[in-house]
């Protein structure tokens, strides 16, 4: 048996306000006049309050990512292309949002040092050399990105990570207090991403210690923050993005599993993105994760969050058939939720019936 040798963050900063500390973190990590350059959610690009609290220098760039969709490696190459006949060099690139500008931040940074286009690296250990500086700040908890070693990419025939040990981030700045304004049924969409992770990772097949010691304390601060407090307060803020932390660190060392290999298909086909294209599979995963399922059932009531229903009504038998494709294609999914037999366990006809209930 071969282990994980994982490469973990490097530097966390932790605690309300830290992201005040931004500019002296950055500032040993200057390489002469090249620029550190800012990837700002397009949230954020009227909140001049905010702008004003980056630390730009010089040369420095705020670019702000536009997340109607989910990283594209087509925007990957074209921002690595722009930047490097702009600069020429960086000296780092700092993502601020969610998981799409974490993600995108990463894969440009990779690009910035790798050749080609950013397709060409999706899958495992297949890129070459170091990043430049890369720092990941959430915006928005639960992704888990900030500590993952991939950064999920749609390309021309996938949605698949680059997963290697130069993607994780040089250094992250946890700063629950820059989650605030997120909105009520988005976070919890993306606060369910790491719901989901943990119920995945701990009835999983692939469970060890390390995985169980984070993915429970993760479940523990998800259902206390929704199921046992009243109100949503600093307190939640803080307790989801230590959730999201622990999140990445249990699926570090174990996997997904149902939902999310059924969800790619659904994102894959018709653009439903990661949180609540999440939702809305486990909301009918009671055959798989009963006890994950009736408490997701319970957090959605008590917050009154809408889960859309019927989105593959009057899909064609082909594009049924792409999604399973997709989804069949995630075998080490399947593998940890199912077992090695999991191919007799999950049939295209019994997957088929499952995205006909979503
Ligand atoms: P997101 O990044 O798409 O953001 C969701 C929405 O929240 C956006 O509309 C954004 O503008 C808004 N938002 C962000 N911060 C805000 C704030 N402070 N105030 C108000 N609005 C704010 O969503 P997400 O769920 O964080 O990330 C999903 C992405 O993460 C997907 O692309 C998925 O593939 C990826 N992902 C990556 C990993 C990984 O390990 N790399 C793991 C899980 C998911
Ligand atoms: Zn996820």
């Amino acid at each position: 048996m071969k282990f994980r040798n994982f490469k973990m963050v490097d530097y966390v900063v932790y605690g309300s306000g830290c992201f005040d500390q931004l500019g002296e973190i950055l500032a040993p990590r200057r390489k002469g006049d090249a620029p550190m350059i800012f990837f700002v959610d397009e949230y954020f690009q009227d909140k001049q309050a905010f702008l004003s609290r980056i630390p730009l220098q010089g040369k420095d760039k705020i670019v702000v990512i536009d997340v109607t969709y989910e990283p594209k490696t087509v925007t990957v190459d074209k921002i690595r292309d722009e930047l490097q006949a702009e600069f020429g060099e960086v000296s780092g690139i700092i993502g601020i949002g969610g998981g799409s500008v974490m993600d995108m931040a990463k894969a440009v940074a990779l690009m910035m040092t790798n050749p080609g286009s950013s397709a060409d690296y999706q899958g495992w250990d297949l890129v070459k050399n170091p990043a430049v500086y890369k720092v990941g700040i959430p915006t928005i908890s639960g992704t888990g990105a900030e500590v993952s070693r991939t950064c999920v990419l749609t390309g021309p025939t996938r949605k698949l990570g680059m997963n290697s040990d130069y993607t994780p981030f040089d250094q992250i700045v946890l700063d629950p207090a820059l989650t605030k304004t997120v909105e009520v049924n988005q976070r919890f969409y993306t606060a369910m991403d790491c719901f989901i992770h943990c119920v995945e990772s701990l009835t999983g097949t692939y469970l060890n210690a390390f995985s169980k010691s984070y993915g429970e304390k993760a479940q523990e601060l998800c259902e206390e923050i929704f199921l046992d407090k009243d109100v949503w307060d600093d307190d939640s803020d803080e307790k989801l993005m230590m959730a999201s932390y622990a999140g990445g660190m249990s699926i570090a060392y174990s996997q997904v599993g149902v939902a999310h290999a059924v969800s790619y298909g659904l994102a894959y086909l018709l653009g439903t993105k990661h949180g609540i294209g999440n939702c809305i599979v486990f909301d009918k995963l009671e055959e798989f994760y009963p006890d994950g399922v009736k408490k997701f059932k319970e957090m959605v009531k008590k917050h009154n969050i809408d889960i859309p229903q019927g989105i593959t009504r009057g899909l064609t038998d082909e594009q049924f058939d792409t999604m399973i494709n997709v989804s069949l294609g995630m075998a080490p999914l399947w593998e940890n939720a199912l077992g090695k037999d999991w191919k007799e366990i999950m049939t295209r006809e019994r997957l088929r019936k499952l995205y006909e209930r979503l």
